[in-house]
């Protein structure tokens, strides 16, 4: 019911990411009224797919969506092939950029690699009754008057009220410019650590057996002056790996090379070749295997360290990569993600059926999340830094303490 008794509370959530798709599970479980809004055209208009750990958040993530989207979760995972009884599948082996030789390995407890695009699918497919609504960029939100509802105002000129809103537009966010009215310290920052992934099918199973063979999870190198890691992204056909797409990540310092001429495509990968040589297997090969059909991407990956935030009378909040874009490192920012959706749906269930305050209530929310975010993110930057040395990359947390809370 909402605040007045009469009808469940309308949830307007902004961005169909994985953190407003989750946290749209979990409030149509708790019995409110949740419509999604993205500016892309539909599931498929990006193009770039990444692999991510779901781990310390995995229970959270489960407890919130319903038993299709739990029955179909394992058309996300990257290689559902995989033996999770065996231990080596929860960790990680992190090597010598130069020489291959094991430095440590990260415990990863729990872990299930997914797809970020076919999770999306997976989490988008029981939202497909008109929940979610494609190609609408929010541009405004106002709030009418103490205690009146919020209003979005959309680039094509539509509008829609709803007694709450949560902002899951990821690290540009448009709400938390808006929540900020524009003030740079809402900014994200450039990072100074640069990015390439690719998705690589090589239709060849001595290609792919290396990556499978140094590790069942993933290889990442590390300690010379860029970050390499390699693992499986789609096994589709268990009785033939030839057919199976490999994923690698390259991270380096922005200040160490020249920009790339492009940010994609068929150049974007006849410059990483050029300059990535000489590091250890699987990674190097992987590079070097990688055809000009295949998708690769670069870019300089973005923070914000978060600071707590304006909610409108209790009205609009932030959570995912809204709240707390961060670096890649010890795969952190979807846990905290599942964090937000579960805290913020706790909140207004609440307010709803133990008389609790939504001023108060979405400003503790949102406190958390900030503060959350804000040791997170710097974690993450200070993980880059240390990860570009073999000395202090062994006093990494990825090291002394896995990829744990
Ligand atoms: C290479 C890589 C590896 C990663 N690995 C891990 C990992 O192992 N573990 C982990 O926990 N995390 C990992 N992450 C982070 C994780 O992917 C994100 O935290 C997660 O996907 C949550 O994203 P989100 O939904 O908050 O934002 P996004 O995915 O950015 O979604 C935001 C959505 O908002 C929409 N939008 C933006 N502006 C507007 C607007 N004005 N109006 C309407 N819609 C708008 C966008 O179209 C988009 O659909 C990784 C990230 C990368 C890049």
């Amino acid at each position: 019911m909402s605040e007045a008794g009469t009808k469940p509370a309308k949830v307007a959530i902004v961005g169909a990411g994985l953190t407003g798709l989750l946290t749209a599970h979990g409030l149509k479980k708790a019995g409110f009224d949740v419509a999604i809004f993205d500016q892309e055209t539909g599931l498929d208009m990006r193009r770039r797919d990444w692999p991510l750990m779901l781990h310390w958040a995995l229970p959270t993530f489960n407890s919130l969506v319903s038993e299709s989207v739990l029955e179909n979760f394992p058309k996300a995972l990257c290689n559902r092939y995989l033996d999770f009884s065996d231990p080596e599948s929860s960790t990680m082996l992190c090597a010598n950029g130069m020489t291959g030789e094991t430095l440590f390995k990260s415990a990863v407890p729990g872990m299930r690699r997914v797809s970020r695009k076919r999770l999306r699918g997976v989490l988008a497919a029981e939202l497909d009754d008109g929940t979610i609504q494609w190609d609408k960029t929010l541009e405004k939100i106002d709030v009418d008057g103490d205690d009146g509802p919020a209003t979005l105002t959309f680039s094509d000129g539509t509008t829609f009220s709803a007694d709450f809103v949560l902002g899951t537009d990821g690290a540009s966010s448009k709400v938390r410019e808006l929540l900020f009215r524009g003030a740079d310290v809402a900014r994200v920052q450039p990072s100074g650590f640069m990015c390439a992934t690719a998705i690589v099918k090589h239709n060849d199973a001595a290609k792919v057996q290396p990556v499978l063979g140094s590790h069942p999870t993933a290889t990442i190198i590390m300690g010379t002056e860029s970050v390499g890691g390699c693992s499986v992204m789609h096994a589709d056909n268990p009785d033939d790996i030839s057919t199976w797409a490999i994923t690698w990540i390259k991270i380096w310092r922005r200040s160490k090379l020249p920009d790339p001429p492009a940010k994609n495509g068929p150049e974007a990968l006849a410059w990483i070749r050029e300059t990535t040589t000489g590091l250890a297997d699987p990674f190097q090969s992987q590079i070097q295997w990688t055809s000009s059909g295949d998708d690769v991407f670069i870019d300089e990956m973005r923070t914000w360290v978060s600071v707590p935030w304006d909610t409108l009378n209790g009205r609009v909040t932030l959570a995912g990569d809204a709240a707390h874009p961060m670096l890649v490192y010890r795969g952190q920012g979807f846990q905290h993600a599942v964090t937000d959706a579960d805290n913020f749906i706790k909140g207004l269930v609440s307010v709803r059926d133990e008389g609790a305050k939504r001023e108060e209530t979405i400003k503790a929310y949102s406190d958390d999340a900030a503060e959350r975010g804000a040791a997170a993110v710097s974690q993450s930057l200070k993980e880059a830094d240390m990860s570009m040395d073999l000395e202090s990359a062994m006093k990494m947390i990825m090291a002394k303490k896995g990829h744990a809370k």
